[in-house]
């Protein structure tokens, strides 16, 4: 018996019914992983009984020794994973890295200019509802109505109009590669600090199946727990210069002491990620996330921008006159879990939507392959195409059941 179910077999039983969801379901949640045993256990660890405000060698408590190897570890770990010069891992989240890096570099009333939320950029990056949308100018740019791909030309033309003090790029829900060095550029001439944020892709970006922001935009933030494949935060790159303003932006400008529980977890996630294993489970992704959106078009749906180059399909379902929130519901019930999204051309509210966004990090670390995105492809235009048929969608269940089962999360737990 665990300590857990001796002490609160309360919640040690919600955690038992979440694991029987995430082992007989079918993640297809594009921001989502599965962390591997290692990373799970440095942050289930004893790091997380310490204070250690500060940064490595200036810390304003004592008994940080072992904390400051660790942080260490992590900052080379990382700066080596992306060629970076600069590394802050305290950010507790995405979200926080990106604020960090607008606290650090422009001021309230500044104009931004960010990839609108609903064409798949982020609240952080300057929503209404957001801190970012409160403190600053925001100027957003779409995508191309026809092909639904960032129209680099017409961003420069807003930058010079708009005259923007930062410019951020990076989506969480944009199926094609972004061109930074573009954005770099841009950036450049109108004067305007240029953000990457790679928190989706940051995993395809470390393994070089995507082009890289660092060396062409002046930061780059990220999570941790996405294609990365860590545990939960965010992390900041910069040049070796900028690093000083970056790593008091952090703290003590946004955060107080850092989580080195998850520090010493992202250091483990960063060696996980420099091994050639992780490089093809990277390529896996890609390939999955590809046969995946040909089998959803094979049955009948229609791709944002016609395809992806990353590890995430966009499904506009306006054709088939149902919304992004009942399909969302009648794939959970048939044990596949996805998210409503806003599309391109939307028509309506982000709370009903007409898009799915579907992605393969999850299963792909699970193990499934080509032949197994091509099932779940044919699941899920099973369900769509039959969403009112509720025998159809308990079929589908238990076939999900079946063989989700045959692939552990965990294949080598005791
Ligand atoms: C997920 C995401 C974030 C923020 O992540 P949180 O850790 O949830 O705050 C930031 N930017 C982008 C583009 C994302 O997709």
């Amino acid at each position: 018996m665990s300590f857990l179910e001796r002490d609160d077999p309360e919640v040690a039983g919600i955690i038992e019914k979440e694991r029987q969801r995430q082992v007989f379901g079918l993640e297809l949640i594009a921001s989502e992983n599965v962390v591997s045993r290692a990373v799970m256990e440095a942050t289930g660890s004893i790091m997380c009984n310490k204070y250690a405000e500060g940064y490595p060698g200036k810390r304003y408590y004592g008994g940080c020794e072992f904390h400051d190897d660790v942080e260490n570890l992590a900052r080379d770990r990382l700066c080596k994973l992306f060629s970076a010069e600069h590394a802050n891992v305290q950010p507790h989240s995405g979200s926080q890295a990106n604020q960090a890096v607008y606290y650090a570099t422009i001021q309230p009333g500044d104009v931004i200019m960010s990839q609108s939320l609903t064409q798949g950029g982020h609240l952080s990056h300057g929503s209404p509802v957001n801190i970012s949308g409160k403190l600053y100018e925001v100027h957003s740019y779409g995508v191309d109505y026809e092909s639904e791909v960032l129209d680099y030309g017409a961003i420069a033309d807003m930058a010079r109009k708009t005259k923007p003090k930062m410019i951020v790029c990076g989506a969480s829900a944009y199926p094609r590669e972004i061109d930074f060095k573009a954005f770099g550029e841009i950036a450049e001439e109108v004067g305007a600090v240029c953000m990457a944020d790679i928190a989706h892709i940051a995993g395809l970006v470390a393994t070089g199946i995507h082009n890289s922001p660092i060396d062409v935009c002046t930061y780059t933030t990220t999570t941790t727990h996405k294609t990365l494949r860590g545990p939960r935060g965010g992390a900041i790159l910069c040049r070796k210069e900028d690093g000083p303003a970056i790593d008091k932006s952090v703290f003590p400008g946004m955060q107080g002491g850092p989580l080195m529980h998850i520090i010493a977890a992202k250091a483990v996630c960063f060696k996980e990620a420099l091994s050639p294993s992780y490089k093809e489970y990277a390529e896996q992704v890609v390939k999955n996330a590809r046969v995946l959106a040909d089998t959803l078009a094979g049955n009948n749906l229609r791709l944002c921008s016609g395809g992806t180059d990353n590890h995430l399909v966009l499904l506009d379902l306006s054709d088939h006159g149902i919304t992004g929130l009942e399909a969302e519901n009648a794939l959970g019930e048939a044990g596949i879990t996805v998210n409503k999204n806003t599309i391109p051309r939307e028509k309506r509210s982000p709370f009903v939507t007409s898009g799915l966004r579907v992605g393969t990090p999850t299963v792909t670390s699970r193990g499934m392959k080509e032949d197994e995105m091509k099932q779940i492809g044919d699941w899920i235009g099973r369900v769509i195409n039959n969403i009112q048929d509720k025998n159809t969608i308990m079929a589908v269940r238990k076939e999900v059941v079946d063989f989700a089962g045959r692939f552990p999360l965990y294949p080598d737990a005791v």
